[in-house]
């Protein structure tokens, strides 16, 4: 067997502890001497793993871990071998302008390698006029409502702020929005509403001091793997391991306990643990007393959610529904951690409420050891939502509908700005096709990978009078642009980034951009100024000045410290503060600092399985490959580990459907179809698919919905009914 084809993950922790350099890559990369080494950031996933950059010749040879909070040196295969696709042939090095006459198709393919027929080169000086033009016209001719952007959460923060600034003071509206609006969303939703903060309430790492673990809706060792190793370990010490979820997932091999519940039950499931909670005495009353609201209406509401009512729901027997109910709330101290298996349901801000519940009825929370912990998808998404790039919100959160928090925002920007909420990710999507925006402003987003119902999402972008992308790659959002703007990748630029725990880490620029490719920031700021902005940030570093003026939460953190320090984790409101590594220890950001108890109502999935389409497809990511594929997919090695896409399938439906292991099987849903190979999985039940959205020869979300949920406006992607057959 070779070592692809083990059950080795390729984290190459053994290549980096090995003292005598007998492993190395097979590309003998690693083994070459490094003329410079730039200490830095991972730009995958949230979990915010600490590098250094090897460079040589003006290319990264290796990456190292380090010592950082968050990974202890360690790092995952995407970390420390997904770094080529900096060098890849495909990237962006001259603006592009579409050419005259081309027209523009919801079906649109490009031949990203060259894309000579559809754009012609073009000068900085006239595809930035091209682009600012266009929008500037759209905003004189249509208004401020004609125009939308959605910004990046693998930016920086000041990249971030500078982008929602930009739409907020430029185009005049707060229609701005960004990935979280497909991830967690939910999430944060119901932490706002419930305890005040959309933030973690304690970092990873403190499941060490847990006595009892908790995961849901979280394929945590392929999407945040590190931190799944931190689990492993605290399991391996004594910590109980609870995992709940509808795919037999890696980490339940180390759980005490593991439960497989039906998709879309998540609800009915949560519900009747905090019904035995209630009526089995388990309540922690003084908390309850002292630190909440609303336990009477939330304990009235549980009465009807028995475990022996639930069970037929969830598939969980009830006995094993009382038994992850009293360990969680008899434990000493007792983590929650959740992603988007909770978060991606057109109920998933209620999915949100009954977990925060919990948590809340049970005391545990604001204390090192317990609390919520919703696992951050992007290496940015939580400094991205913190600097304001969502359309209800200004940076930390401030409802933009509240006129003190307007005011604010006015004085330091120096001018008036729109009272209204923007439109989300989805909306915008419905407003084009609607004909009510007709310019966008994309940077680093691939809405034409990640949006849910991608015919409608694609015909929305073709519809577009006036389309601005920035990037690194020709993405199939590019494809419909009028202008592209070649950007810099991650180590290209400087900046600072959050990651799931709340802390801020300096990213550092470890090599130049290739041709003509420009950082991010100077792009957004020669759009502004040609759109009437007189702005003049000198780098990250005066970006990040303002942001501390703007930010309380961050207003004890300088650049120079975060040079010193390497990570200061918010809330930091003064400069001798450490940064709050666990909060709501007194009480929460909220009204009277009470949290609120909101009870969870059943509700099931809009797109339900029929007689036609009688599968429940999941869609999600894979270890080797992150979000919609652009980076890691032109990244040697993981592309070499995961090339091709394929739709998990229990082997009892595989006989059933009269289908070979590896053969093609086409998926139809409500929305579309594709054709991929199915790969017999045992850890999905019978009824089950899942295929990753990262293939865009089989992009998964051409057969989701987009339905969303009512208060956090996420789609359901982790639930669409589909038929399978043959192809
Ligand atoms: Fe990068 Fe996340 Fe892997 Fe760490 S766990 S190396 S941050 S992808």
């Amino acid at each position: 067997m070779v070592l692809g084809e083990s059950s080795c993950v390729g984290c190459g922790e053994c290549v980096q502890a090995c003292p005598t350099g007998a492993l190395a890559t097979a590309d003998g990369l690693g083994t070459l001497a490094p003329e410079r080494s730039v200490d830095s950031l991972c730009p995958y996933c949230g979990v915010g793993c600490q590098l250094t950059f090897h460079v040589r010749d003006e290319r990264i040879v290796e990456v190292e871990g380090r010592d950082g909070p968050a990974n202890r040196g360690r790092l995952c295969v995407k970390g420390r071998y997904g770094f080529d696709y900096v060098h890849h042939p495909q990237r962006l090095t001259k603006p592009l302008i579409r050419r005259d006459g081309v027209a523009k198709s919801a079906n649109a393919t490009v031949d990203a390698s060259n894309p000579s027929a559809v754009f012609r080169e073009a000068t900085w000086e006239e595809a930035l006029d091209v682009a600012a033009t266009g929008l500037a016209r759209l905003r004189q001719t249509r208004g401020p409502g004609s125009l939308a952007g959605f910004g990046s959460a693998k930016g920086s923060n000041e990249e971030a702020y500078l982008f929602q600034k930009l739409v907020r003071t430029g185009f005049g509206s707060n229609n701005v929005d960004h990935c979280t609006r497909l991830c967690h969303a939910s999430s944060v939703a119901a932490l706002l509403q419930m305890i005040g903060s959309g933030a973690v309430s304690n970092p990873v790492a403190d499941v060490a001091e847990a006595e009892l673990v908790l995961i849901i809706g979280s394929n945590t060792t392929a999407n945040h793997p590190v931190a799944a190793t931190f689990m492993k370990n605290a399991a391996r010490a004594g910590t109980t391991l609870i995992v709940l979820d509808p795919r037999r997932t890696p980490l339940a091999r180390h759980a005490d306990l593991f439960v497989q519940f039906r998709p879309d039950s998540d609800i009915a499931l949560l519900n009747a643990l905090l019904h035995v909670i209630v009526t089995e005495g388990l309540v922690d009353r003084e908390f309850v007393a002292q630190r909440t609201t609303g336990f009477a209406e939330l304990e009235a509401h549980l009465a009807t959610f028995s475990p022996e009512a639930m069970a037929p729901l969830c598939g969980v027997p009830a006995e094993r529904l009382r038994e992850v109910a009293r360990r969680y709330a008899t434990a000493g101290t007792a983590m929650i951690f959740w992603g988007m298996g909770i978060s991606q349901h057109v109920h998933g801000t209620d999915n949100a409420r009954a977990l925060i519940s919990l948590a809340l009825v049970t005391g545990q929370i604001g204390r090192p050891g317990t609390g919520l912990h919703p696992l951050r998808g992007q290496n940015n998404v939580q400094g991205a939502s913190d600097a304001g790039l969502i359309p209800m919100v200004f940076p930390d959160y401030r409802r933009v509908d509240d006129p003190g928090a307007r005011a604010h925002f006015e004085s330091l920007w120096g001018q008036a700005l729109d009272p209204n909420p923007g439109l989300t990710v989805v909306e915008i999507v419905r407003a084009i096709l609607a004909d009510e925006v007709r310019g966008m402003y994309i940077l680093g987003e691939n809405p034409a990978m990640s949006d849910p119902d991608l015919g409608h999402a694609r015909e929305a972008l073709a519809k577009l009078e006036h389309l601005v992308v920035q990037d690194i790659f020709l993405t199939e959002t590019a494809f419909h642009a009028d202008v592209v703007l070649p950007a810099s990748a991650f180590p290209e630029k400087s900046g600072t980034f959050t990651n799931t725990d709340r802390r801020v880490q300096l990213g550092r620029q470890a090599i130049e951009p290739p041709g003509e490719a420009r950082q991010d920031l100077w792009i957004v700021q020669e759009i502004a100024r040609r759109i009437g902005l007189d702005w003049d940030y000198a780098g990250p570093d005066a970006v990040f000045a303002e942001m501390t003026r703007a930010m309380p939460s961050i207003a004890g953190i300088d650049w120079a410290r975060l040079e010193r320090e390497g990570a200061v984790t918010y809330p930091c409101p003064t400069p001798d503060d450490p940064g709050q590594q666990v909060i709501f220890t007194e009480t929460f950001p909220i009204a009277d600092g009470r949290a609120r108890l909101v009870p969870a109502p059943l509700q099931t999935a809009s797109d339900s399985p029929d007689e036609d389409h009688p599968f429940v497809l999941i869609t999600g990511r894979l270890l080797e490959h992150w979000h919609t594929g652009a980076m890691t997919r032109r990244a040697s090695k993981l592309e070499a580990l995961e090339p091709e896409a394929e739709i998990g399938i229990h082997p009892d439906d595989l006989a059933r459907l009269d289908v070979a292991n590896g053969s093609p099987l086409r998926l139809t849903s409500r929305q579309g179809e594709l054709v991929a190979r199915a790969r017999s999985d045992p850890d999905l039940q019978p009824g089950q698919l899942f295929l990753p959205f990262c293939y865009a020869e089989a992009a998964a979300n051409l057969l989701t919905s987009a339905a969303l949920d009512p208060d956090a406006k996420i789609p359901g992607f982790k639930f669409t009914a589909v038929a399978a057959a043959p192809a």
